[in-house]
C-alpha cells in the first residue's frame, strides 16, 4: 500500500469504475442498488453527487471508500483495484487514504473537540496536529469544548477536522449538511471547499440540496442505481454564493 503522502499523479483519475454493480439480498427480495456504473473521477476535484433517495449514492460512496464491496464490476483507486482487495488491504486503504463525514457527526460526547480529533491522529502515519486540523475548520479556539457545548455546524466541523487530520487522499461526505440550517450548512460547505482548495484533497459530497452542485467541479446525477448525467461546471460558485 502506497504511503498516503507520496505525490499522487493527479492527471490520472482517482477513481474509475466499470460496470459497478451492487445487489443487496437474493431472490425475490434482492435490491439492485447499483446497476453497472461507469465513472471517472479526476483526482483533486470537488464532486457533488445528486439523486433521489434510494438512487444508490451512498452505496457508490461506500464502495469507493472501502466500506462495502461490489457484487460485480470493478472500481479502481488510481492503479489499485478495490474490488479485488483483501479485507486487510481494504482496511489499509481506508486508514491511509480515506476520510469519511456523515450526516450525524458521531463524536464521542465525553471527549473534547481536540480529543475527538486525537482519536485519529494517534493512529495515523503522518497526521496534522489535532489543533492544526481544528484551525483549518475554524475551531482553533474551541478545542477544549465538548460536543454538547458546540452547535450542530460546529460539531460537523469537528467531524471534518477528524476526517482530514490524517491527510486523506479522498474525503467522502454523505449528506454532511443534511441536519443543518442554511447558514451553518454554508459554513460546512466553505470548510469542504477550503479542504479541496488548500489541501488538494479529492472531495466527494452527497447532498439533497441541488444548489450545492454549483460549487462542484463535477456533478454526478444518479437515478435508480445508474449515473443519469455527469456535468462539468465551467464556472463555479463559492460556498457563500449557494442559494439554499
Ligand atoms: P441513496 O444514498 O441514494 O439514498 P442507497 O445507496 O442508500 O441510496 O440505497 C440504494 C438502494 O439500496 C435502496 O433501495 C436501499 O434501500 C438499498 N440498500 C442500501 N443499503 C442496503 C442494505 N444494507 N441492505 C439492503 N438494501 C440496501
Ligand atoms: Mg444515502
Amino acid at each position: 500500500m502506497a504511503n498516503p503522502n507520496t505525490k499522487i499523479d493527479q492527471a490520472r483519475p482517482a477513481f474509475k469504475t466499470s460496470g459497478l454493480t451492487k445487489i443487496y439480498g437474493e431472490g425475490d427480495t434482492a435490491v439492485h442498488a447499483l446497476r453497472g456504473v461507469d465513472l471517472e473521477v479526476p483526482g483533486g476535484e470537488l464532486v457533488v453527487l445528486l439523486g433521489a433517495s434510494g438512487s444508490g449514492k451512498s452505496t457508490l460512496l461506500n464502495i469507493l471508500g472501502g466500506l462495502d464491496r461490489a457484487t460485480d464490476g470493478t472500481a479502481h483507486f488510481f492503479d489499485q483495484n478495490l474490488t479485488e482487495m483483501s479485507d486487510n488491504d481494504l482496511t489499509l486503504y481506508r486508514r491511509h487514504h480515506v476520510g469519511f463525514v456523515f450526516q450525524f457527526y458521531n463524536l464521542m460526547p465525553s471527549l473534547s473537540a481536540r480529543e475527538n480529533v486525537e482519536l485519529v491522529t494517534e493512529i495515523a502515519d503522518d497526521p496534522l496536529d489535532a489543533g492544526e486540523a481544528l484551525e483549518l475548520v475554524g475551531l482553533g479556539a474551541r478545542q477544549h469544548h465538548f460536543p454538547a457545548e458546540l452547535s450542530g455546524g460546529e460539531q460537523q466541523r469537528v467531524a471534518i477536522a477528524r476526517a482530514i487530520a490524517k491527510q486523506p487522499t479522498v474525503l467522502f461526505c454523505d449528506e454532511p449538511t443534511g441536519a443543518l440550517d442554511s447558514t451553518t450548512g454554508r459554513q460546512v460547505l466553505r470548510v469542504l471547499q477550503n479542504v479541496n482548495d488548500n489541501l488538494g484533497t479529492t472531495v466527494m459530497i452527497i447532498t439533497h440540496a441541488a444548489a450545492t452542485a454549483a460549487m462542484a467541479h463535477r456533478v454526478i446525477d444518479m437515478s435508480d442505481g445508474a449515473v443519469r448525467e455527469i456535468i462539468e461546471n465551467k464556472t463555479r460558485l463559492s460556498a457563500e454564493e449557494i442559494e439554499w
